[in-house]
């Protein structure tokens, strides 16, 4: 079965696409936690960070390397924070990784 974040990836389900390539591709989070809110998925359904296998090495450099880039389109210069959520305790709520790029406003620290 698909995860949503497939079904948006394959135009199933509507959302706003703002970076896409190969290996990757980034939305706006439905319900944003900040003035900029994108969420940067690989294609490959990894379930969570904890399920990352060392063959998909080279998809988490992918992704932090288009992590920032992608911070810059959206005119984070300033800063910006990325979070991934790894199991419920932690927030996770859709079991395909995703990594929140957050900005546009003072974040504060620790996080909730
Ligand atoms: P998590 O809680 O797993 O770390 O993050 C899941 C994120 O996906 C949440 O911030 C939630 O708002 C977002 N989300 C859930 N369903 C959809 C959807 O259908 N479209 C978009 N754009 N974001 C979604």
């Amino acid at each position: 079965m698909k995860t949503i974040f497939q079904k948006i990836m394959d135009g199933e389900i509507p959302s706003e696409i703002v970076y896409r390539d190969g290996v990757c591709f980034a939305i706006k989070d439905i319900n944003p936690q900040a003035p900029v809110h994108i969420l940067l998925i690989p294609a490959k359904p990894i379930a969570r960070l904890a399920e990352a296998k060392e063959e998909d090495a080279e998809i988490l450099s992918h992704l932090m390397l288009a992590a920032p880039k992608i911070a810059k389109e959206q005119g984070l210069e300033g800063g910006f924070r990325v979070v991934i959520n790894n199991g419920l305790i932690a927030g996770e709520t859709v079991p395909h990784l995703h990594i929140h790029i957050l900005g546009g406003r003072q974040m504060a620290w620790p996080p909730g």
